[in-house]
């Protein structure tokens, strides 16, 4: 059975412990001794994941992240009638909070019951907010799992993703000529000019129902009386569609050679990274019937969504994990308003509960 009150206690554990990305280090020190407590073995991989396992063959994994985003200091939750809220200062944490304090009490529920199970591997991982970096760097080779259970949704435990995408980064640096802004303009080749011009030759923002395009960074320039030497702006676009993605690609090499074509005299470099692969939700996959079937038993719908962002899955999915993300009962994630529905953070419970107990 659920303990529902002891879940609310471990989740307000869970998110007064800080954990910005990057500063993993206590709430992993608390998750392994809970887990250890639990009788799991606990390790560290080299990049400060953990890897919680048991005994026995064929484990599922659970999954969630460890850190949390800004403002993600000092959170004071308060649980109010029927839902978990921060004081309004800070997020909440629910990502991925709720998430591993439900996975921790389905654990917990079903040892206290002692009944015949599956063996879990519980894989609670580092940076994944600042681009999916502790699941690039986690030691596949410790993972006995062949499939997996992400908690990293928004919302109820039956809004599942059904497909994620592809996400590319570019990184522009042009460089310009230096001159006297005052004396000498004709000199100078304003590397900021440049720049700008570039970049409303890009798209921008939602370019169809599976793509969107961003720059979000830009700087350049010294001081306001000089011809720009340096300009270099970034972003990032993403697409569940390949050809798209190939299309983006191709639009910026082309922007590229035009404006180098056009200034000849200034130096344009860029750089494209495909930070993580799409992920599209194979629902004949073992685990995803197993998820559909314990919703059934829940009398939960499931409700199939795509996302624009990216998961733990897409990485895990790479490294040949079969894998499906579910929600964790938490809204608004990465604002100050975010906020877990109690009933929904049981049901997330429930969940990990029934996948141990059913998937023998
Ligand atoms: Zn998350």
């Amino acid at each position: 059975m659920i303990d529902k009150d002891r879940l609310i206690r471990t989740f307000c554990e869970l998110v007064k412990i800080d954990s910005p990305s990057g500063e993993e280090e206590e709430i992993g020190k608390h998750l392994t001794q809970k887990f250890s407590n639990l009788g799991f073995n606990v390790v560290k991989d080299n990049y400060g994941n953990l890897i919680a396992s048991e005994e026995g063959s064929d484990p599922l994994m659970l999954s969630a992240h460890m850190d949390t985003v800004e403002p993600g200091r000092n959170i004071k939750p308060k649980v109010l009638n029927d839902r978990i809220v921060s004081d309004g200062s800070t997020i909440l944490g629910g990502d991925c909070k709720a998430g591993i304090a439900a996975i921790i009490e389905g654990v917990e529920s079903i040892l206290e019951e002692g009944i015949p199970r599956r063996p879990a591997q519980i894989v609670l991982t580092r940076e994944e907010e600042i681009g999916l970096v502790g699941a690039l760097n986690l030691d596949y080779s410790q993972i006995t799992a062949k499939e997996a259970v992400v908690f990293d949704g928004n919302g109820p435990v039956n809004t599942i993703t059904g497909a994620s995408p592809t996400y590319i980064r570019f990184d522009v640096k042009v460089k310009g000529i230096g001159a006297h802004a005052g004396v000498e303009p004709e000199k100078g080749l304003s590397a900021i000019k440049i720049a700008t011009d570039m970049i409303s030759d890009f798209p921008q923002g939602r370019l169809d129902e599976e793509t969107t395009f961003n720059v979000g960074l830009i700087e350049g320039g010294t001081v306001r009386n000089a011809v720009p030497v340096q300009a270099n702006f970034g972003g990032e676009f993403r697409s569940r569609s390949s050809e798209t993605l190939d299309l983006l690609q191709l639009q910026i090499k082309n922007t590229v050679q035009k404006y180098q074509e056009k200034y000849k005299k200034s130096k344009i470099d860029y750089e494209l990274e495909t930070m993580f692969h799409m992920f599209k939700l194979d629902v004949n996959t073992h685990v995803a019937v197993s998820v559909f079937n314990i919703l059934d038993d829940m009398e939960l719908k499931p409700v199939v969504k795509p996302s624009g962002g990216g998961t733990d899955a897409n990485i895990m999915l790479f490294n040949g994990i079969d894998c499906i993300v579910v929600g964790m009962a938490t809204n608004e994630m990465h604002t100050v308003d975010e906020y877990v529905v109690t009933e929904d953070l049981i049901k997330t419970a429930q969940l990990c509960h029934g996948l141990l107990k059913k998937a023998e």
